[in-house]
């Protein structure tokens, strides 16, 4: 890792790219310390892969298409989101979740507190973006430096957004491979590229079952090679649904194998691996289909965060600290730690 120590002005001014737990995680804890922080977010809000998609039927339904439930084990989090999304947006999310083992037997999952959002997943990030600078349906394209030697930042409509003398990027690493080449940065690229753990597909599957799927497990996970998850998204706490939501996560590798597949096969071919590792009779109504191109990491080890003091660029993301909604909250505050412990942010 390149980690010059040529400056250490305190950082006053920062640009964060991507608005999911990472970024939030670290906007909110530097903004709290004086920073001046703006988020530049490309979907249409706030929350990456805490994501909920809005349903039109039944009315006013959604489900929660990207992190089925997080676990928390470091209580620093635990923390974090009781101080700063307060704790009416989360909560336990129990019933009968079951596993297939290597003797293709049915398991109960192992007990363990599994949260999520109310009413939905991307509930969390919404309140935890509230009173931040987000700009969203802002795509950076690239980053280059100012006659001041400050960060500018253009995004994919030629907008420019000036006067950061840090920033912060948090896409998963093939975008955040492609940003720092765009920007004439490939030696920082080259410099984690070989370490880092490749990110997998997901297709996800929404099915509504308007009588209910008659299953008699909230979540399932199959020794198919296919469907990696069902889970009845209705079930978790503060839906009001009519009928149930399923939603389906088809496996890392099938899916990796399978981008270029038609949504409508990949609903089918989930559906029926679906009906039959859970013995489920119903038919649904009206399906949906979302792609993710990079939904997980392949591994689940990395450095924790990337800080290129020279270029006063930091990288934070789940893909650095393991995976999973707590790893992406742990590698922002990891790198926010070590910015404070470089003097580069103080009121912590
Ligand atoms: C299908 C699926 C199932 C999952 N299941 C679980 C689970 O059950 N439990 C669990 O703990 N975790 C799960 N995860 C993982 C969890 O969602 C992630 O670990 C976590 O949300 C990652 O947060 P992040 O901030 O690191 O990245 P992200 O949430 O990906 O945030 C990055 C943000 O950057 C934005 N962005 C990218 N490029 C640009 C650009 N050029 N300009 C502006 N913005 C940009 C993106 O739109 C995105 O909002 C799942 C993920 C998926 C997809």
């Amino acid at each position: 890792m390149i980690d010059t120590q040529d400056s250490q002005t305190v950082i006053r001014r920062l640009a964060i790219v991507g608005s999911g737990l990472a970024g939030l995680t670290a906007a909110r804890k530097l903004a709290a310390a004086g920073v001046d922080v703006t988020l530049f977010e490309k979907g249409r809000g706030p929350g990456g892969r805490m994501a909920s998609k809005r349903l039109s039927k039944p009315a006013d339904s959604s489900a929660d298409i990207g992190a089925q439930y997080f676990t928390i084990r470091n209580p620093a989090f635990r923390q974090f989101l009781t101080d700063h999304a307060g704790t009416g947006c989360w909560g336990t999310w129990g019933g009968r979740f079951r596993y297939q083992g290597a003797d293709n037997g049915w398991q109960s999952m192992r007990p363990a507190e599994r949260y999520v959002g109310i009413p939905r997943m991307s509930a969390i990030t919404r309140s935890l973006s509230s009173g931040l600078a987000v700009r969203a349906g802002v795509r950076i394209a690239s980053l280059d430096r100012d006659g001041d030697d400050l960060w500018r930042l253009t995004d994919t409509e030629g907008r420019v957004y000036e006067g950061f003398d840090t920033v912060l990027l948090t896409p998963p690493p093939a975008q955040t491979i492609d940003l720092l080449k765009d920007s004439g940065l490939s030696m920082l690229a080259n410099d984690f590229n070989l370490q880092i753990s490749r990110m997998q597909a997901c297709w996800t599957v929404m099915a509504y079952f308007p009588e209910g799927a008659g299953a008699d497990f909230e979540a399932l996970m199959p020794n198919s090679p296919l469907l990696n998850w069902a889970a009845n998204n209705s079930s978790k706490p503060g839906r009001q649904d009519e009928g149930e939501w399923w939603v389906l996560h088809g496996d890392p590798d099938w899916s990796d194998a399978n981008t270029e597949a038609a949504p409508d096969q990949v609903a089918d071919q989930l559906l029926k691996e679906f009906h039959q590792y859970g013995d489920i009779t119903a038919a649904p109504g009206t399906v949906n289909v979302h792609r993710w191109l990079y939904a997980r990491p392949k591994a689940r080890t990395g450095p924790g965060h990337l800080w290129f003091q020279g270029e006063r660029i930091a990288i934070a993301g789940d893909w650095l600290d393991g995976g999973r909604v707590e790893g992406a909250f742990n590698s922002a505050d990891g790198l926010v730690s070590r910015l404070a412990s470089l003097g580069l942010v103080q009121g912590l």
